[in-house]
């Protein structure tokens, strides 16, 4: 018999309760050092009382208001993320995937606008991932996404992430934009090289394709800087946002620059509940937090210790951890043995890791941590690795 509640999701057996801080709490009162952070999510931990103060008056104000009328809210957070990248307009959604089909849009309307409408297709990158919409499950072109949904949407040509010469060789006279992470999260925590991004900068200049980046997973701080593009020196010119920008409240962004943002006309794209005051409310207080001065600094000197701290891991126990890869808070163990054993073993000691492709487990901690939680994260990682190695349930020595 079907359950209720629909079996697309594989849960672990745990219903947490509470939050606080970097810390989860389950039904029966343990406690999770959540190094997971609702992948990506949750970038101010749990419950931070700047946000909880901020929702809590809105919730007294207003909680929705339709996008027939002014939002203040957005006009204020809109104004910020202007401010703060390379971004003329924005277009608020409620997800990563809306965000990026907003995107996938404008690249469509903007040739279409330029009488150029035979140039619909997007050039993405294998291993990549975009949402699960049937738009975006075509542009991260995986198998495992794809299987028992086509027809699959057209538009989209796949190249190997990093691979500067096949992107070159992949675009036709159909051609209208390139799309990629800058680090794959879904895929395994694959990181761009800088040359790699400031190579597609110079082929999309070359061929008049837009580059659009998602940074729906790297976004809002998560890699040290604003954004992780802000690494490479790169000027995009759409890029998705959604995971950290609302610290728990859903929310997607599309951001663009003048000559993109005009393909969208009043009637053209629109959403019910998209940039809503209280997503609005959340967001400005996680911007108010992550953009105060020194606040992306901290998070880089503490990503430069956990990769530090994670490879002298990986050393030391090269049985069970093959790799450490990543870029800021973002960091992922190439695991050698059953990568569900690790993670499963991990939260039985008290840390929650999220399982990527390629058989890495992430750890996309709160942007909040201290060098303390780090102690405690590393000391669980390594009870963990001794357990397995030890062969306690485990296959990875
Ligand atoms: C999570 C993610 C998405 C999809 O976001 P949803 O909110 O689940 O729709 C898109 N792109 C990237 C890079 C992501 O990590």
């Amino acid at each position: 018999m079907i359950p209720s509640l629909m079996p697309n999701y594989a849960r672990v057996d745990v219903a947490f309760e509470k939050g606080e801080g970097v810390y989860l709490f389950d039904s029966e009162g343990r406690r999770y050092l959540d190094f997971g952070g609702g992948i990506a999510v949750n970038s101010l931990g749990h419950c931070h009382p700047h946000l909880v103060e901020a929702l809590k008056s809105q919730v007294e104000t207003l909680w929705h208001c339709s996008n027939l009328y002014r939002i203040p809210g957005q006009e204020k957070l809109a104004q910020r993320l202007v401010d703060n990248t390379f971004a003329d307009s924005v277009f608020f959604a409620n997800s990563g995937a809306e965000a990026v089909e907003c995107g996938l849009k404008m690249i469509r309307k903007y040739h279409d606008d330029k009488g150029d409408a035979g140039r619909y297709r997007v050039i993405t990158c294998t291993g990549g991932f975009h949402g699960r919409t049937l738009a975006t499950i075509a542009a991260g072109g995986q198998a495992k996404h794809l299987s028992g949904f086509d027809p699959v949407v057209d538009g989209f040509d796949h190249v190997s992430f990093g691979n500067l010469n096949e992107m070159r060789a992949a675009i036709g006279d159909e051609t209208g934009a390139i799309l990629v992470e800058p680090v794959q999260g879904e895929g395994g925590i694959h990181t761009a090289v800088p040359e790699y991004l400031q190579g597609l900068r110079e082929i999309a200049d070359e061929f008049g394709l837009l580059l659009m980046i998602d940074e729906v997973q790297t976004g809002v701080g998560r890699t040290g800087k604003f954004f992780a593009h802000e690494w490479t020196g790169i000027v995009p010119d759409i890029m998705a946002i959604a995971k950290g920008l609302g610290g728990g409240f859903p929310i997607g962004a599309c951001l663009a620059v003048e000559k993109v943002a005009h393909a969208l006309t009043p009637g053209s794209h629109g959403s019910t509940f998209g940039g809503n005051p209280l997503a609005m409310a959340a967001s400005n207080a996680v911007l108010d937090v992550v953009l105060a001065d020194g606040f992306l600094g901290e998070v880089d000197r503490l990503a430069r210790i956990l990769w530090t701290r994670t490879r002298g891991l990986a050393t030391a126990y090269p049985g069970i951890i093959a790799d450490v890869r990543g870029a800021g808070l973002m960091v992922g163990l190439k695991c050698t043995g059953n990568l569900g054993q690790f993670i499963a073993r991990a939260m039985e000691n008290g840390l929650l890791l999220v399982p990527a492709a390629d058989n890495v487990a992430r750890l996309l901690p709160p942007l909040i941590i201290s060098e303390a939680h780090i102690d405690e994260a590393l000391g669980i990682l390594e009870k963990t690795c001794v357990e397995l190695g030890a062969g306690l349930g485990g296959e990875g020595s």
